[in-house]
């Protein structure tokens, strides 16, 4: 038997509720996925959990499903907010994409001094994040902040929060985030360019960030993201 089509609704979940599909969510299940009436797929909008729900009416450009049981609970993340500068538009889809099957809480594309694009289009990021979701089996999706200027972020901390500034730094990640231990963390990932000297001696100044070394090669950022999240997810987060 096929999988079941996984699909990410912004209504309310529960027993018996019925869910009324827009005209491209329509499409895709009964158009291009070709469900008929009595399918059950697979349901969840980041707060209720994911849930098996029947599909009771397949239009061409209209449906709804009627929730059938609970499948999974709600798992949030970890408490980590992943920062990043944004670079090349396919490179920062797919940091984007995998900060969310990494299981980063809240996603924030930062300015730096050396950050190549200036604008970003925070919709289409979403659009990668809810995606990655509903491929990875989350039952959570990130939310994309607007960019904000590195500057300003590090102004308003709120300094419960620790920071691992990942850093051509000479010290190794691990015994880094070990030190510092488990609570509400946010990683950071520089741009093609990497930090500015300011930018360097402002982050190293601050109580709550932590200079951590990813190995002795220079990453991509894209790579650097992953491997970041990785590290952290080992020694401190849910895996
Ligand atoms: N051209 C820059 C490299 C930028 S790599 C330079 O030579 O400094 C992009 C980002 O990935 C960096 O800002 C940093 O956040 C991260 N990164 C890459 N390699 C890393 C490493 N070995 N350790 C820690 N962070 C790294």
């Amino acid at each position: 038997m096929a999988s079941k089509v996984r699909l990410y609704v912004e209504q309310a979940l529960g027993e018996g509720q019925t869910v009324s599909l827009e005209k491209e969510q329509a499409h895709y299940l009964f158009g291009v996925m070709r469900l008929t009436e009595g399918t059950v797929v697979s349901l969840f909008n980041g707060r209720d959990g994911e849930w098996d729900a029947e599909v009771a009416q397949a239009g061409k450009k209209a449906g709804t499903l009627v929730c059938v049981a609970q499948t999974k609970p709600l798992q949030m993340p970890p408490d980590l907010w992943f920062y990043f500068a944004p670079i090349k538009k396919d490179r920062t889809d797919f940091i984007v994409e995998k900060a969310a099957e990494m299981g980063a809480a809240r996603i924030i594309p930062v300015q730096t001094d050396f950050t190549n694009s200036g604008r970003v289009n925070v919709e289409r990021l979403q659009a990668h994040a809810l995606e990655a979701a509903e491929q990875c089996g989350g039952t959570y999706v990130p939310e994309v902040g607007e960019m904000e200027k590195l500057a300003k972020v590090l102004d308003h901390w709120d300094e419960s929060r620790q920071l691992m500034f990942c850093d051509e730094a000479l010290v190794g990640a691990q015994e880094v985030l070990m030190g510092a231990g488990k609570g509400p963390w946010a990683i950071l990932i520089g741009p093609e360019g990497g930090f500015s000297e300011a930018e360097r001696v402002r982050l190293k100044s601050k109580p709550y960030a932590h200079s951590v070394s990813l190995g002795p090669r220079i990453l991509r950022a894209d790579t650097a993201a992953v491997a970041a999240l990785t590290v952290w997810q080992q020694l401190l987060g849910d895996w």
